[in-house]
């Protein structure tokens, strides 16, 4: 095949029961868009039988091609290392459960090729619990609010990329990123479409609520220091309130004498100012251990083997 003009990008861990049926619609779709393609999958440490299945697919499929890692570093590396090893002008990821159409990916193309360099999507009747949609809203808009960004859907991964955000995005090396708000931040001209959305077709998703909470302290922390800056200004707001009414007690003492009630009210707030100075130390915290993690500088993921690129 000649050099791809279009790479499909689709991380996958323990998603066996899927990888057959997603190839079935999605092969005859990127071969309807008649330009030449390749489909990236990259294995992150699954260990159901999904690395044979993918293996099957780059003899039986030309395109196809799989990046297997020794572990699992987690969805956002697995779609780095595949952006490392694509080439196509446009990049496009999607997930490997099904919940993302493929279908849908001949609109995707249009909109890039019409010149806008990121497509991200709003999932139309979004298939998944109401928790979940009620913690995306969440995390959409405090998202927005504090790293500036508009973007009404950063869950969804069926997103389309221009090879020139790709290639930005190939050259940061941070160990813990959100890609959609990373290429977000890279984007020229950015531009939204709705999506279908399905729910998963087998097996069950892989993101436990612990899982989901990292992955938003990711989100956050990595694309803005507003939650230190808000904190600190918190911390000044207290200190001047804190002063003032200081001086009220103070003041009080000389008119009306010392104060003994209200002692517990005095708990009250004061418990309230303990957990705010405990969330403020978990705020700093997550940012030293990012910082942490990047000055060991130690590799972000692992590849263990490549398969289908030889023939390049
Ligand atoms: N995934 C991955 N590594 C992980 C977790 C998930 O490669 O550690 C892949 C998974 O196989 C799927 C996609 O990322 O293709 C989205 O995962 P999932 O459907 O579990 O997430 P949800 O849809 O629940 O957000
Ligand atoms: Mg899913």
């Amino acid at each position: 095949m000649d050099q791809p003009y279009l790479s499909l990008v689709i991380p996958v861990y323990n998603e066996e029961a899927n990888l057959e049926p997603l190839m079935e619609r999605l092969y005859p779709v990127a071969l309807e868009i008649g330009r030449p393609f390749e489909i990236i999958f990259t294995n992150d440490g699954s260990r159901d039988g999904s690395l044979e299945i993918l293996r099957g697919m780059v003899d039986d499929f030309p395109g196809v091609k799989v990046v297997e890692f020794t572990g699992n570093f987690g969805q956002h590396m697995a779609i780095l290392a595949a952006f490392e090893a694509s080439c196509g002008e446009i990049v496009i990821t999607l997930d490997a459960d099904l919940q993302n159409p493929p279908e849908e990916i001949p609109r995707l193309v249009a909109e890039i090729e019409k010149g806008f360099d990121v497509v991200g999507t709003i999932r139309r009747q979004r298939q998944d619990s109401t928790f979940r949609r009620l913690a995306s809203r969440i995390v959409n808009t405090t998202t927005n609010t504090i790293t500036g960004m508009q973007m009404q859907d950063y869950g969804c991964m069926l997103r389309a990329y221009h090879r020139h955000v790709v290639d930005n995005i190939n050259r940061c090396r941070e160990s813990t990123t959100f890609i959609p708000a990373l290429a977000q931040t890279f984007a020229a001209n950015p531009t939204e479409i709705q999506v279908g959305h399905a729910e998963r077709a087998e097996g069950e998703s892989k993101y436990s609520l612990y899982r989901l909470i990292r992955l938003n302290f990711d989100l956050m922390t990595g694309f803005s220091v507003v939650p230190l800056q808000l904190f600190a200004l918190f911390g000044i707001i207290t200190a001047v309130l804190s002063v003032a009414f200081a001086l009220f007690l103070l003041v009080r003492r000389f008119i009306v004498g010392a104060e003994v009630e209200g002692v517990f009210t005095l708990f009250a707030i004061l418990f309230f100012f303990i957990g705010i100075i405990i969330m403020g130390i978990g705020i700093v915290g997550e940012y030293v251990g990012r910082i942490y993690q990047e000055v060991r500088k130690r590799p972000r993921f692992v590849v263990r083997r490549t398969y289908g690129f030889e023939e390049q």
